[in-house]
């Protein structure tokens, strides 16, 4: 008797083709239809459907294209929608989603071999060591996002600093950084096993400002000198460019001249804030410096708008990831030619073995739009976020809770005894498909936050939600 043997492709393609193109026509209307498609709450019944065991006999292809189309794309995190700005997310577009479909079919893994893929990867790794100013020798790779990013080059930093001691033997290691710095650098931290108190928090220079936040040189001198003395060892100093609260941004010249004078490696997080590389001189000015660093994280799945998950690491010099993470076993063998070749494989850059071909989708992004269109999207959020700023300033209700320097509008309550109605707001307008504003605390009371990383915003949602906010904030009285 003969085993039947069979696999997971469909009998009938052609019927798989229709199904496929009804789901394909579906994603387009979706994305056509963003401005009437905001957020919308996960009822109980919706809730009840992802429930139970799993199946142990499949529904097939075409249950499945309804329940995607019927029980699933409804309830997106509303990114997509005009008037999202909630925390920092990107809000997608037609490039990314072609992109990510080819992926898909394509099935790359990019851990490493010679095949097409691989290309692509290294292509758009130079472009944004290119656009990052940093020298040829740098490289870097794809990662899921900046909080990866963080944990990879702050490894790859402990590597160097300790030039061959092994980890088992070594000083503690320290960490510095100015007040604002995002919560990935902590997370990075304690992963590694340094713990949170590794992370020296210092004061800013006098006269300050929020577009080019120095750290006070001599207390950070003094808190390397203090933490030489007490034989730790001092590696990593992190700056920020656009900090995830307020859009505040580090001089990034400067933090490179103390880092270089002490010694330390720069990191720099521009999560978001790298691609004002792209804009306007007057938002350009605020990443001056980025290519003085010794690593940069940078996502794409925030303002360029590239589907999740998506973000890369740069590093000055590539050895630094080689050191860091290269060194493979017996099944794992290159060879100088066909489909094992390829060297150096990414595998050795970072954490993954397997990866996915997420280049593909920046790629996309900047063959498609170019880099200057996406600079104009970069551009217009900054002022729109300024141009919030205005209607705030106009409002009886409201009043700014920081100076807008990108693409984040704080603000909150004139009067303190209405504090407590801020995230009430926020969850009103939520509810209503109005618009996204998250929640945040600056100088010990509430604000809502806007930080516009949306190519569909348009001056007039602006206003209207700003409105919407003062009609919410009146109701609760
Ligand atoms: C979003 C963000 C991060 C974390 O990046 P993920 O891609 O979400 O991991 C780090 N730093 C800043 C400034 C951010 O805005």
């Amino acid at each position: 008797m003969t085993q039947k043997e069979h696999g997971l492709d469909p009998e009938d393609w052609h019927a798989t083709r229709q199904q496929m193109h009804r789901v394909l026509d579906a994603c387009l209307d979706r994305m056509q239809d963003a401005r009437a498609l905001p957020w919308q709450p996960v009822g109980e019944a919706e809730r009840a459907a992802f429930q139970g065991l799993a199946p142990s006999t499949g529904v097939g292809l075409n249950a499945v294209a309804d329940r995607l189309m019927d029980d699933i794309m409804p309830f997106a995190t509303g990114n997509t929608h005009p008037s999202f700005w909630g925390w920092v997310h990107g809000s997608g577009h037609a490039a990314g989603f072609m992109a990510e479909m080819v992926a898909a079919a394509m099935n790359a893994n990019c851990g490493g071999r010679d095949h097409g893929a691989v290309y692509v990867e290294r292509q758009v790794v130079d472009w944004c060591r290119n656009i990052m100013e940093l020298p040829h020798g740098a490289g870097g790779l794809m990662v899921t996002g900046t909080s990866q990013a963080t944990l990879l080059a702050f490894h790859a930093a402990r590597v160097r600093a300790l030039e061959g001691t092994a980890l088992e033997v070594a000083p503690p290691l320290t960490a510095y950084a100015l007040e604002g710095a995002h919560g990935c650098v902590t997370k990075a931290l304690n992963i590694m096993g340094l713990g949170a108190g590794a992370l020296r928090i210092l004061p800013e220079a006098v006269g300050s400002e929020p577009e080019a936040r120095a750290i006070d040189a001599d207390a950070l001198r003094r808190a390397v000198k203090q933490d030489r003395e007490d034989g730790r060892l001092p590696f990593l100093l992190v700056a920020t460019a656009g900090s995830v609260n307020t859009g505040t941004f580090d001089d990034l010249n400067a933090a490179a001249r103390l880092a270089e004078e002490l010694g330390l490696w720069l990191h720099v997080d521009a999560a978001f804030g790298a691609w004002t590389r792209l804009a306007d001189t007057k938002w350009r000015g605020l990443s001056d410096g980025i290519g003085t660093a010794t690593s940069i994280a940078f996502d794409f799945h925030k303002w360029l708008g590239v589907p999740y998950a998506c973000g890369m690491l740069l590093v000055r010099d590539q050895g630094d990831l080689l050191r860091a993470y290269s060194g493979r076993g017996a099944y794992l063998e290159g060879q100088a030619e066909g489909l094992a070749g390829g060297e150096p494989w990414a595998c050795d850059l970072g954490l993954d073995l397997s990866r996915g071909f997420t280049a593909l989708k920046v790629w996309a992004t900047i063959q498609a739009y170019g880099t200057d269109r996406l600079g104009e999207v970069v551009t217009m959020n900054c002022r729109q976020a300024a141009q919030m700023a205005e209607v705030v300033a106009a409002s009886a209700t409201f009043r700014m809770a920081a100076p807008v320097v990108s693409n984040i509008c704080c603000f909150g309550m004139v009067d303190p005894v209405d504090d407590w109605k801020l995230a009430k707001v926020a969850v009103a307008l939520q509810l209503e498909g109005q618009a996204v504003f998250s929640t945040t605390t600056i100088d010990a009371r509430p604000a809502l936050r806007a930080a516009i990383t949306n190519h569909r915003t348009r001056r007039a949602d602006i206003t209207a939600a700003i409105r919407a906010a003062e009609e919410a904030a009146k109701a609760l009285s």
